[in-house]
């Protein structure tokens, strides 16, 4: 008899503290659907004139919408550009004013490192130390170069072989969306409004997002998964331009060229030579941005030079360009013989000048976040992201981690807990809009 009174005093008090009982899993854990996306090929190609850069990426895309609408989403549908769109149905019930929360993320993965046959190993209660992966004991992933590993202890760690990339980078946000979509599913006690869902085809090679369809896709505000450590969430991106110097000198037979010659190569290395040297990629880091010249042509009648600016602010970006057109000027007074033109093209803007006017979009994620018992941080993305291209169409996009690190080679990893904290962090996500809402 007192040992049933304990127990219902023990009952009472669990419930009494937790308000409500654990939640009920999703029919298929984040790991696991990871686990099978990633030994699908979907690897972008450069320089193609269709989307999706390569047909491959559909059997991901086909897939993703069959599991979709066996999760119950509605209106799902692959566009003729491999785009998986889909609306999970709010469960608020009546007339609330809930906005259409969206969450996108990327199914091509880089075409830096193959994509083929991406054979997934899990490093199970990882004790520390550096991980050797199993098929090239050359690719080593090292506390040195990875120090959150001393934050995964006890977790399971997702790797590739060593012979491919694990595509962690997007598959992980993939398999996170689908997993809160199946979570809700399961848990209906979870209240939530309309959320929009998409999958993306070429983030890679950045032709993807253009042809993404901002109004029918329904949402007013939207995420994008695609972010690297636990906790971190992303609403700053580069300002970015383009510049090409163009350096018009004069070709002859070098065997007659005695005072008619001119030699534009003299000039692009005297230009190339006043670049400073602490503003450059590989001497900056954080919120310091650089002009790197990446790329070019060498030729006596023309040479040119292709060069990134990049500054989280527009004024650092003005400054850059300010500053390669001086240059031009100098070398110009040097070579008065060699024609120097310079064409500054707009790349794309730091998506905080507009989510700066949507400060509860950061705010939420950050709370989300930190009710997963995550530590959160704000990090400025040292590149751009398919979340500027939309926030700049009208769909304010933050972007939000995946617990995914060393993306785009071989040493790519997550982990079970990056995996399933990531996916509780979405799960709180829907619910705090719907809970401001009320
Ligand atoms: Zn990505």
């Amino acid at each position: 008899m007192r040992s049933i009174l304990v127990l219902v005093l023990c009952l009472v008090f669990a419930l009494s503290t937790h308000g409500q009982s654990p939640l009920k899993q999703p029919s298929e854990s984040a790991v696991d659907r990871f686990l099978r996306y990633v030994k699908i090929d979907t690897q972008s190609q450069e320089d193609q004139t269709t989307v999706p850069s390569t047909r491959k990426q559909l059997n991901l895309a086909n897939l993703l919408a069959k599991e979709l609408t066996a999760l119950g989403v509605e209106n799902v549908r692959v566009s003729e550009f491999g785009i998986v769109y889909g609306i999970v149905p709010s469960n608020l019930g009546g007339n609330s004013q809930v906005p259409v929360v969206g969450f996108i993320s990327h199914m091509d993965t880089s075409p830096a490192v193959s994509g083929e046959n991406v054979n997934p190993t899990i490093h199970k209660n990882y004790q520390g130390g550096d991980i050797v992966l199993p098929k090239d004991t050359s690719q080593v992933i090292t506390v040195a170069k990875n120090p959150i590993l001393k934050e995964m202890i006890g977790d399971d760690i997702i790797t590739a072989d060593g012979t491919t990339l694990l595509g962690s980078d997007d598959k992980s946000g993939v398999a996170e969306i689908m997993t809160m979509i199946d979570t809700l599913k399961q848990n209906p006690q979870l209240k939530h409004g309309p959320i929009a869902v998409a999958f993306t085809p070429d983030e890679e090679v950045g032709g993807g997002i253009e042809k993404f369809d901002v109004k029918g896709f329904g949402a007013s505000l939207a995420y994008t998964v695609d972010g690297e450590a636990l906790g971190e969430i992303s609403n700053e991106t580069w300002s970015a331009r383009t510049a090409t110097v163009t350096f018009q000198g004069k070709s002859t037979h070098p065997g007659t060229a005695k005072g008619i010659m001119i030699n534009s190569l003299y000039a692009i290395a005297d230009y190339l030579d006043r670049f400073p040297h602490d503003m450059l990629p590989e001497t900056t880091e954080e919120r310091v941005g650089f002009v790197h010249p990446y790329g070019g042509v060498l030729d006596v009648e023309s040479s040119s030079l292709k060069i990134l600016l990049r500054d989280f602010e527009l004024s650092g970006l003005d400054a850059k360009e300010k500053l390669l057109r001086e240059m031009v000027a100098q070398t110009q007074a040097k070579f008065p013989d060699v024609k120097i033109s310079i064409d500054v093209k707009e790349n794309y803007k730091n998506m905080k000048e507009v989510l700066k006017n949507y400060p509860e979009l950061t705010e939420n994620a950050v709370e989300a976040a930190r009710r997963a018992g995550l530590k959160t941080s704000i990090k400025a993305i040292r590149g751009g992201t398919d979340g500027s291209n939309l926030t700049f169409r009208g769909l304010p996009t933050p972007d939000i981690f995946t617990g995914g690190q060393n993306f785009h080679g071989k040493l790519e990893f997550n982990s079970r807990r990056g995996l399933e904290k990531t996916t509780e962090t979405l799960v709180n996500l829907v619910q705090m809009f719907a809970e401001k809402s009320r």
